[in-house]
């Protein structure tokens, strides 16, 4: 029997793509499954988009290309931090992986040794405690409940942190809670930082673009600048421009650490794919108007669930400023729900007897909540709704 490392058996499986395979297994057993789980925007990618692929293509860009990226797309993630984020890079600063996913396991290799500690607010991506233990960290989750709109306070992140802290993680809209912190939230925060040099931030703005609150977008370095020389930068074209397939994201940060990533993706796998970054070049180059178009149908959306949620007995549903999932407290529902212990039992009922598939709060480290992702048809949506309110009645 073969005798697996360590390393791998101290972490999980990503517990959306499980769901989302679960409801896929039940769909093709020939069950009616509605599946709400899934991390992707439902759109196709914009055409413009695609034709620069073809064109790449056709133009023989197919071989390898430089490790971080091409000169012509690194440019354009250059002009589009400038563009939108006020944040100036040099192309030695500037990493491009094979997805968002890539860049963050790039950094928690890159920087952490065994026990170092990574501050990290649930709820959380899914991924960044499992990619922190693979690289040998500790991951310190900090929590928060609905009270707080699932945000972590100034003196939460000042009591987690200790001389072990390396890195902390920021994910702002949030998967999955939704929320957006405001430039006053981050500045509180900021000044926590400040306190503490030895300290690096990680800020994953991968939901930057849907976005619907009054305040434009801002991350940790507009509201505290200072800590630009400690600060990376995470982002990618995969939800903002419906690109998840193409896997392109990058990393943007001081040129020292980029450089170690850099080596790290050169040993694992090089390049990302060629084709991919001609259209992510597109995708930041061209016309911004599909993310506004996009934007319009998921905060419609978003508000139609929101309302519905609401109206379900025991459960309570906060607005969210931007993404497309909806994170509602489930815990009154499953405490009276018959057959239930937990929201991962309540998943799993759900799934079997209302043929609905959602991701459990669990999974982001917060129990009792249920995510819905809404990137999908209103009509879809409405019948998922009602086979959720027949279930709890
Ligand atoms: N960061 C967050 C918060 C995400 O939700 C995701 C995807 O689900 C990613 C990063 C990674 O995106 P990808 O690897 O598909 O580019």
């Amino acid at each position: 029997d073969v005798q697996l490392s360590d390393r791998v058996q101290s972490i999980k499986p990503s517990p959306t793509l499980a769901v989302t395979n679960r409801a896929a297994e039940l769909r093709a057993a020939g069950k009616d499954i509605i599946g709400l789980g899934a991390g992707e925007p439902d759109f196709d990618t914009p055409q413009h988009i695609k034709d620069a692929a073809i064109e790449a293509i056709n133009n023989g860009q197919t071989k390898y290309t430089a490790v971080d990226g091409t000169p012509g797309l690194k440019k354009a993630i250059i002009n589009k931090f400038n563009r939108d984020n006020g944040l100036a890079y040099e192309a030695n600063q500037i990493l491009v992986s094979s997805g968002g996913k890539q860049s963050f396991f790039n950094l928690a290799l890159a920087l952490l040794n065994q026990g170092d500690e990574v501050i990290i607010p649930a709820p959380y991506w899914v991924s960044y405690p499992d990619m922190v233990i693979v690289a040998e960290g500790t991951p310190v989750i900090i929590e928060t409940s609905a009270d707080s709109r699932f945000k972590i306070t100034a003196e939460q992140l000042e009591a987690a942190i200790t001389p072990k802290t390396k890195l902390v993680v920021l994910n702002s809209p949030s998967n999955p809670s939704g929320m957006a912190y405001s430039l006053e939230e981050l500045q509180a925060l900021g000044e926590v930082l400040k306190r503490h040099p030895h300290v690096m931030i990680a800020s994953d703005d991968m939901y930057e673009h849907i976005l619907w609150t009054e305040e434009k977008f801002c991350n940790i370095l507009n509201a505290t600048p200072e800590l630009y020389d400690r600060t990376f930068v995470l982002n990618g074209v995969s939800k903002a421009y419906s690109m998840t397939g193409w896997r392109i994201g990058y990393a943007a940060g001081p040129a020292k650490v980029i450089g170690a990533m850099k080596k790290i993706q050169s040993q694992s796998t090089s390049n990302p794919c060629s084709v991919s970054q001609a259209a992510a070049e597109a995708a930041l180059n061209g016309s911004q108007q599909c993310i506004a178009d996009m934007l319009v149908s998921f905060k419609e959306r978003h508000d139609f669930v929101v309302d519905k949620l609401n109206a379900l007995p025991g459960v309570n549903c906060q607005p969210g400023d931007g993404t497309f999932y909806a994170f509602a407290d489930f815990s009154e529902a499953i405490a009276s729900f018959e057959g239930a212990e937990t929201d991962v039992e309540f998943a799993e009922i759900l799934l079997e007897q209302a043929g609905v598939a959602l991701v459990p709060g669990s999974a982001f480290g917060t129990p009792g909540c249920m995510r819905l992702s809404f990137a999908t048809s209103k009509e879809i949506l409405a019948d998922a709704l009602s086979r959720l309110e027949k279930a709890l009645s």
